[in-house]
């Protein structure tokens, strides 16, 4: 059975515990006790087999001892039943598209796995789970996408009235079935208020397991490594030296691929791609760390100014700075018009339509493809450009807007109006049916 630690050290858990508790008591971040190594011989086997095989045999050792053999696999088959493409762009560089699954965009993975897993929990223990969101935006749409319809859990997901925009709103609050969308009235910061209050509503504990779907919990972060081991098996060559260049805000995908690297691929070097708020690539360059705050960008998925999981980087290399910069290298892009620019190159150079998030991670990635013909790379295309339609629109004006995205805005919104009161969130959450559709 593999346990889970805190990065701070004074707190240790089982998969379960991590999963459900999210956040370790010490105020820490859960990371797994060890990491199994994988050799080339053992993952060969996969490079021809459907995706989910290989997220089963990866992330089965850590479920071990509380989620058997074939409900791994159901889970890990009924979360990841979309495509993963690795495109060939040009020369030795690869696009990883993570953005097929329902929400467009890569956070579907971490999503779609917590959710069955603790959906696995619920039904296991007769306790149903009510996962409480606050959102200005992207979060809502991925839980709530990643949460629909999985036996044994609703959501509730607060928001802001009016502070949202009507596609990002049409993505969680259409939706209908097991999730409830509060419409409230008031701020971003009076929704985060009272879903902390709420967690720990008697009323709502009694009948509950009362959780948050955190964008810490090691239960989205352990799905994330495996397309890296995927993707690795579908470049051309195993051999070569392998650079992979992560579009980061939050740094749980480059903790992902990092995690993904002391499994068994054998990446020479990380780039941390990011925007103008580059205080990880400051860290690596100086060996100082200035968390403050964040700047908004055109890639505002990354605009993250205290990055949460760069402690789990650290925990990873006994917080050795040396380390840390011998294999990961940073990059930024520090104004739209440059992030603008990345994209415009790239559909110039190849007719390759990348999000602005992508855009970062392909600029990060190609200056050592051009340095070195001997290695070979890919960059995560974490985001469907569609989702930022009117900037990516910009520098290629014949771009569509994906399907998903134009039926869900003819979608009618399913919101419940609340005030910004506890008393009327708590009502709203027991009076809500979960519906069949
Ligand atoms: C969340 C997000 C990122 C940043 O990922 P982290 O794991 O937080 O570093 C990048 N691109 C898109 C589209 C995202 O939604």
């Amino acid at each position: 059975m593999i346990g889970f630690v805190s990065t701070r050290g004074n707190d240790r858990a089982s998969f379960r515990e991590a999963v459900l508790s999210g956040l370790a008591s010490d105020g820490g971040l859960y990371v797994p006790e060890r990491i199994p190594v994988w050799k080339k011989g053992d993952l060969k086997p996969f490079q021809s087999r459907p995706y989910h095989e290989l997220a089963h045999f990866i992330l089965q050792p850590y479920m071990k001892g509380h989620i058997g053999e074939s409900d791994s696999l159901s889970i890990c088959r009924d979360a990841f039943d979309f495509p993963v493409p690795l495109v060939h762009l040009y020369d030795n560089l690869f696009a990883l598209e993570l953005f097929h699954g329902p929400s467009l965009a890569f956070k579907d993975f971490g999503a779609r796995f917590l959710a069955r897993v603790m959906g696995h929990f619920s039904r296991k223990e007769g306790m149903e789970t009510l996962v409480l969101v606050a959102t200005s935006g992207d979060t809502g749409s991925a839980v709530a996408q990643g949460f629909y319809r999985v036996p044994g859990i609703r959501v509730a997901v607060c928001y802001p009235s009016g502070k949202v925009s009507p596609l990002q709103e049409k993505q969680f609050a259409t939706l209908g079935g097991n999730i409830l969308a509060l419409e409230v009235n008031g701020t971003f910061d009076d929704c985060q208020r009272l879903v902390k209050e709420a967690m720990v509503y008697p009323g709502l504990m009694e009948k509950f397991r009362v959780t948050t779907a955190n964008s810490i919990n090691v239960g989205r972060l352990l799905p994330q490594m495996v397309y890296y081991l995927y993707a690795w098996l579908n470049m051309p060559s195993q051999e070569k030296g392998l650079v992979v260049s992560v579009p980061s805000g939050n740094f749980g995908n480059l903790t992902a691929g990092l995690m993904a690297m002391r499994s068994g691929m054998p990446a020479e070097r990380f780039v941390a791609s990011t925007n103008v708020n580059r205080i990880f690539p400051e860290y690596l360059e100086t060996g100082e760390y200035r968390p403050r705050a964040s700047v908004s960008t055109l890639a505002n998925a990354m605009d993250v100014g205290h990055p949460s999981n760069v402690e789990r980087i650290m925990s990873l290399f006994s917080w050795n700075h040396e380390g840390i910069s011998a294999r990961i290298h940073g990059f930024s892009l520090n104004s739209d018009r440059e992030i603008l620019g990345a994209m415009e190159q790239l559909y110039r150079k190849c007719g390759y339509v990348a999000d602005p998030h992508g855009a970062i991670g392909w600029a990060g990635l190609r200056p050592w493809l051009e340095l070195n013909v001997n290695l070979q790379g890919f960059f995560l295309e974490t985001a469907h450009p569609g989702k930022f339609f009117n900037d990516v629109a910009r520098v290629v004006p014949e771009l569509k807007m994906p399907h998903v995205l134009q039926e869900s805005m003819q979608k009618e919104l399913l919101s419940v109006k609340v005030e910004a009161r506890l008393p009327e969130v708590v009502e709203s959450i027991l009076s809500f049916q979960p519906g069949r559709e």
